[in-house]
């Protein structure tokens, strides 16, 4: 595990190390059993993916305000998309939908996955980008683009993440992964309810698990150009 942590700087700010144990032993007590995914966040500065002025809340049990109207989604939610990705045994390349923060795509990264990840936000992908550059994150490719087609060029994945609402009219792609793969989806259903869905590809059939209700941001079409953007 420590060579795939190369790119983290052990000295981060003023976040003691500490604070990030406490939310590791939160996710814990919480259910989380997957000593891989506990392991990655132990050592992910989560608080480097916040602006500053949130830095002191990035271990809290919460989703916080990334900018442009999106979130980096509750430390527990992400927690429970990485066990469910691993659940399948060890996948080498995975596509997440929803750059964001770019939190999670460092943990996938840290865990030894070659990550493509896209976001429609152009001033997010920009600034994720840069930090994800600077942190050294190997094996990721990143898109400014829609994603709710996946990424044909780079399929097939072992592993898709939507990391915002898919709404249920959405033709799930299964045929960009491979068999034993699985799509992680928030679906949007019947008024304010989300549930995190799991569906596990056997090539032919998908078994649906689902995982509990979940709150995000809706996966929305098309681009949001630099020019477009009026404030953040
Ligand atoms: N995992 C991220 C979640 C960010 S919120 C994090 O923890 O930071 C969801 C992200 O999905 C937002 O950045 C939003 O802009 C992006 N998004 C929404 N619809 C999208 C689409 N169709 N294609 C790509 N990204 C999308």
């Amino acid at each position: 595990m420590a060579a795939l942590l190369r790119f983290l700087n052990p000295e981060v700010g003023m976040i003691s190390p500490r604070t990030r144990e406490r939310m590791v032993a939160g996710l814990r007590s919480a259910g989380i059993t997957d000593e891989r995914v506990l392991a990655v966040m132990a050592q992910v500065p989560r608080h480097l993916f916040v602006a500053e002025a949130l830095a002191s809340r990035a271990y809290e049990p919460v989703s916080l305000p990334i900018g442009w109207g999106q979130t980096i989604s509750q430390p527990l939610i992400v927690a429970r998309m990485l066990s469910a990705v691993l659940a399948a045994g060890s996948p080498r390349r995975v596509l997440e939908i929803g750059t964001g923060s770019g939190y999670q795509t460092a943990l996938l990264a840290a865990l030894g996955m070659e990550v493509f990840s896209i976001e429609r936000v152009e001033g997010l992908y920009l600034a994720t980008q840069e930090l994800l550059r600077h942190l050294e994150v190997p094996r990721l490719r990143l898109r400014l683009g829609d994603g709710s087609r996946g990424w044909e060029e780079n399929a097939p994945f072992d592993a898709i993440i939507f990391t915002a609402a898919v709404p249920c009219a959405l033709p799930p792609l299964f045929h960009q992964l491979l068999a034993g793969g699985c799509l992680l989806m928030p679906q949007a259903g019947r008024a304010e309810e989300q549930r995190l869905k799991c569906y596990r590809w056997n090539g032919q059939d998908a078994e649906e698990e689902d995982l509990g209700e979940c709150r995000f941001v809706p996966l929305l079409p098309g681009t949001v150009n630099q020019k477009d953007q009026i404030g953040v």
